[in-house]
């Protein structure tokens, strides 16, 4: 089916997780970040009647490319190509006329759903009468625990809307109701992990890379802005910031104990970033950290790296397996990307025994060599602003 000749696309969210008063800016979230999916596509509209949000399609579509679209969109549990038919039963036994001339299936049953209580036949009546009508077109039998066909039939107030298929939406919250966030976005497999999970919770998420330059190439702020333009179709537009970080971890190498400096750029990394997310307004500071996965990533020194931020850092791969974080990955297509060699800053003069277990009081000492302002300045005057888009 490469042309999608249902005549819309009913999409459904989880009612539970849009409960009570922000139900409405939820759904009109939703339907708004549909539309930016799909406004390229033409003649695709978006509508919500009776609080459902249907896909209005006007003319045919390819398929494959409108079901990745709406996979893409945050909040949608799941969808399906639907028919509108008049509410008679006459004009649902209709469709179903052509409908089944292209299907052969042994076991069916018919899952009718009123919306509207005023319906003069109920679900199980309705659910009946059609059954009879199929099983006399196809002879297929009913079978209600393991059909090998479900048809749905939703009975709304002043149509029908019929389907076959149900295919499963990402889950999660419309990108935009949980307010902005900046992610530390590394070429890593991580932090593109990280910032994926912020999104299906319902932000939007800005991002904010430190390479290497002038020691390093720029080849991790290549790899930052793929995964950036990748992790776009989830909120259609994106901001990065590009920080050169080379200067400043110099002049920590060359005033600060080896063992104290990756613990001491993260800090300055993190005090680049609050200026950064002061500036757009985002509320918390997003990182791929893990506990126990690599010398920094311990409790004293997540501890440590915390102290130099007044803003909420979000780690949401906290508790992840490393197996797990990389099976995301590749289930959200950052993978390949990740894993291309690059020079990480993070790397740059990086002693052989770290310490795993860094003394605030030791940093405090160490960061009153440097000055700490025209550091965190030096580091913002080389930011440099990309925007992308998608579709
Ligand atoms: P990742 O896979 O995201 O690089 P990691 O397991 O390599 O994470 P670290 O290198 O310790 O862990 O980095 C921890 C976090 O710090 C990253 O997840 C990211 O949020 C941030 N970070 C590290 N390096 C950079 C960078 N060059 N630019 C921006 N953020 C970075
Ligand atoms: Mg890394």
């Amino acid at each position: 089916m490469a042309g999608l000749r249902s005549d819309c696309v009913v999409v459904h969210y989880h009612e539970i997780a849009l409960k009570g008063e922000n139900r409405p800016m939820f759904v009109r979230r939703l339907a708004e970040n549909l539309r930016k999916a799909t406004h390229d596509l033409g003649g695709v509209r978006i509508l919500t009647p009776y609080g459902r949000i249907l896909i209005q399609l006007e003319k045919e579509v390819s398929w494959p490319v409108l079901r990745e679209r709406i996979r893409g969109v945050f909040g949608v549990a799941n969808f399906s190509p639907a028919t509108r038919t008049a509410r008679e039963p006459e004009a649902m036994e209709a469709f179903l006329d052509s409908a089944l001339a292209e299907r052969t299936f042994e076991s069916f049953r018919i899952a009718a759903r009123r919306s509207d209580k005023n319906y003069p036949l109920t679900s199980v009546e309705l659910n009946y009468r059609l059954g009879r009508y199929v099983q006399d077109r196809t002879r297929a039998r009913v079978d209600l625990k393991n059909p090998e066909v479900t048809i749905h039939v939703e009975l709304l107030r002043k149509e029908v809307l019929v389907y076959f298929e149900k295919h499963a939406g990402p889950g999660g919250l419309p990108v935009g109701v949980s307010g902005h966030v900046l992610s530390l976005i590394s070429g890593g497999i991580d932090s593109p992990v990280a910032s994926y999970l912020m999104m299906k919770r319902g932000c939007t998420v800005g991002f904010v890379h430190f390479h290497g330059s002038p020691y390093l190439t720029k080849a991790s702020l290549e790899k930052a802005e793929e995964l950036v333009q990748h992790l776009t179709r989830h909120q259609f537009k994106s901001r990065l910031y590009a920080v050169a970080f080379g200067e400043i971890q110099r002049l920590i190498v060359l005033s600060a104990p080896p063992p104290l400096r990756v613990v001491l750029y993260r800090r300055f990394m993190l005090r680049i970033a609050e200026e950064i997310a002061r500036r757009e307004r985002a509320r918390a500071i997003v990182t791929g950290e893990n506990l126990g996965q690599v010398a920094s990533q311990t409790l004293e020194n997540l501890t440590a790296i915390q102290a130099a931020a007044r803003l909420p850092i979000l780690r949401p791969l906290i508790g992840f397996d490393k197996e797990e974080i990389i099976d995301l990955a590749k289930t959200i297509g950052t993978y390949p990307v990740s894993i291309q060699p690059d020079q990480d800053c993070c790397r740059l003069f990086i002693p052989p025994h770290p310490s795993v277990a860094a003394e605030i009081d030791e940093v405090d000492k160490a960061e009153r060599e440097l000055n700490v302002p025209d550091l965190v300045k030096m580091g913002l005057e080389t930011a440099q602003r990309m925007e992308f888009t998608f579709p």
